[in-house]
């Protein structure tokens, strides 16, 4: 079985170029990343390492949600206008991909929830 190393921009499926490209939202419940108890979520892209499943819990919204990227400049944020109210959306901190939004009603000690799309995201098990 061939291993996917460097994923870039061409190789992405229409859903993930939609949600990375396009920055639109993936449907809730589209992937299994809510039961990721381990490892290391990176960014699909360009594979920079962007939340650790440890800072990951259950927002009960059908998205993959952390408390705090796995450093604070492994993303970037921008103010996104296309609701009514504005939201913070979430960049991929290295190739600016979008990734999802952040919110200010998360659990404690950040009471951030990073709610991601986990098309955006690709796992890695610590070894
Ligand atoms: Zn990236």
């Amino acid at each position: 079985m061939q291993e996917e190393q460097s994923l870039t921009f061409e190789h992405l499926t229409p859903e993930e170029y939609k949600v990375m490209r396009e920055g639109a939202t993936e449907p809730p419940y589209s992937n299994d990343f809510v039961e990721v108890k381990d490892g290391v979520f990176h960014c699909k892209a360009c594979g920079n390492p962007l939340f650790k499943a440890e800072d990951k819990f259950d927002s009960g919204t059908g998205w993959p949600s952390f408390i705090q990227p796995i450093t604070p400049d492994a993303v970037q944020y921008k103010t996104d206008w296309k609701m009514f109210v504005p939201r913070i959306e979430v960049l991929c901190g290295k190739c600016q991909s979008h990734l999802g939004h952040v919110f200010d009603d998360g659990p404690k000690p950040t009471g951030k929830r990073f709610c991601m799309n986990g098309v955006a995201l690709k796992v890695q098990k610590d070894t």
